[in-house]
């Protein structure tokens, strides 16, 4: 009888993606999936390293799908980032008693490593006498471009081009969880985005730890927008996340020109300081992030830009943090994710920087930026009132008389009356009234 796999996911985008690759994985093996975790007969976790403590939060569920389970036999293992980077850790510790541990790029391997070990045969990986399944290898070639992702939405679609990362921000534990930068054929990406738009997806999402550092036989990620354009079907493109270092003019004029690339990019700021910044490893100044911005609004003055700050890297000062409240005010984004910094573990900042900022200064940091931020979102989202904008149907009103969400091209939620509209449909809406989160509009 086909076993039963319950499959819960943490973390990022790229992590849902994965999710996705496993489940055609595991369905062409012969695995079912089930909601249930008790009615499963294994249970995976596909989990990430990026937040601090992330692990705790990973050994709290497995403890209490332990415990629910009282007894009943099930193999528990993990999956994705924290695999890579805690392997070590989660092979030892008694308490969570594992049965596999694999990585991001071996998933492949998953339904032999699940063979081995439910006939409690140890994995080709794993030395003396142990049954756990383990493989954590990094591959330079992985790209998964031969696994249809199962996906669940019908509306936007993921699509991985590149995995991995060569960037190694001093912050961030990717390039180790993740391995090197790799990219997808083009061919193979826009026979995939094929395939969507037959399934009826309206919209394609490129994904990528670094996705405009994508390269593939010369072909680059500017090539790769306009190649994903011709698609019949999908009316809109977006990309995450983008380095603001990876932006050549060819880039900037495909944002600017193409019509189904949305006039919205996420263009992660860090710090508006430049010893920080370079402390960071980020490998632009304040000044360049600028002149970028600069370069982008000029050739697409209607472009939205969104961003991500941390405060109180280590030894940031008050004046180092005012820097960046003067950057973030000249470059006016849509919206900002701010964060405080915090320890993950094995990664420069960690090995190498003592985290000297006090709690209470970086919340005081983020509470400042925050309001900043609120304000001008509000100003951003006001300058829409009046226009006539298309807007992508995301989901219908589940009672009668309740809002329409909808999403305009610079990734704004917009609220519309209720009426017939279905998910997917691109409609004319007139927007009335902003706040700083979100637009309100009627259909023209
Ligand atoms: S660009 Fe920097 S922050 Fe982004 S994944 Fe790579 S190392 Fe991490």
């Amino acid at each position: 009888m086909s076993k039963k796999v319950f499959l819960s996911t943490y973390g990022c985008q790229m992590n849902e993606y994965d999710t996705e690759l496993v489940r055609t994985i595991l369905s062409e093996a012969g695995y079912l999936f089930t909601e249930d975790e008790l009615q499963a007969d294994i249970i995976m976790l596909n989990t990430c390293s990026v937040r601090e403590n992330a692990h705790r939060k990973v050994y709290g569920s497995i403890h209490d799908i332990r415990h629910r389970r009282q007894g009943r036999p099930v193999l528990i293992g993990i999956l994705g980032c924290m695999a890579t980077g805690l392997r070590r850790e989660l092979l030892e510790n008694k308490q969570l008693a594992l049965d596999f541990v694999v990585g991001p790029d071996s998933y492949k391997r998953l339904p032999q490593i699940l063979i081995d070990v439910g006939a409690g045969l140890k994995s080709s990986l794993v030395s003396g006498n142990d049954p756990r399944g383990y493989d954590v290898t990094l591959s330079e070639f992985e790209t998964y471009a031969d696994v249809y992702p199962s996906r669940t939405e019908g509306l936007n679609a993921w699509v991985a081009v590149m995995r991995g990362c060569n960037n190694f921000c001093s912050f961030c534990i990717v390039p180790y969880t993740r391995g090197r930068e790799r990219s997808r054929p083009v061919g193979n990406i826009v026979d995939e985005v094929r395939r969507l738009a037959g399934e009826g997806f309206k919209q394609v999402t490129l994904l990528g730890q670094n996705v405009n550092s994508y390269l593939y036989d010369g072909h680059d990620f500017a090539c790769l927008l306009d190649e994903v354009s011709k698609v019949d079907g999908i009316e809109r493109i977006r990309f995450t996340s983008p380095h603001p270092k990876d932006f050549p003019e060819s880039l900037v004029s495909v944002l600017a020109e193409n019509p189904k690339v949305c006039k919205q990019v996420h263009l992660p700021l860090q710090s508006g300081n430049d010893r920080i910044l370079a402390l960071m490893n980020r490998n632009y100044t304040g000044a360049e992030f600028l002149a970028l911005v600069e370069k982008l609004r000029k050739a697409c003055p209607l472009l939205a830009i969104s961003t991500d700050v941390i405060v109180g890297f280590p030894t940031e000062t008050e004046a180092e943090f005012e820097d960046t409240v003067r950057m973030m005010k000249a470059v006016q984004f849509d919206g900002s994710f701010i964060f405080k910094y915090s320890v993950r573990p094995n990664t420069k900042a960690a090995r190498e920087l003592r985290d000297d900022v006090p709690e209470k200064v970086k919340t005081s940091r983020i509470v400042r930026l925050n309001a900043l931020q609120a304000g001008m979102s509000l100003e951003k989202n006001k300058a829409f009132v009046g226009q006539v904008q298309p807007v992508l149907i995301e989901s219908v009103g589940r009672v009668k008389g309740g809002p329409v969400y909808a999403r305009n091209d610079a990734n704004k939620i917009v609220l519309l009356p209720y009426g017939p509209f279905k998910v997917g449909d691109l409609v004319r809406a007139r927007i009335i009234r902003a706040t700083p989160h979100q637009l309100k509009g009627e259909v023209e």
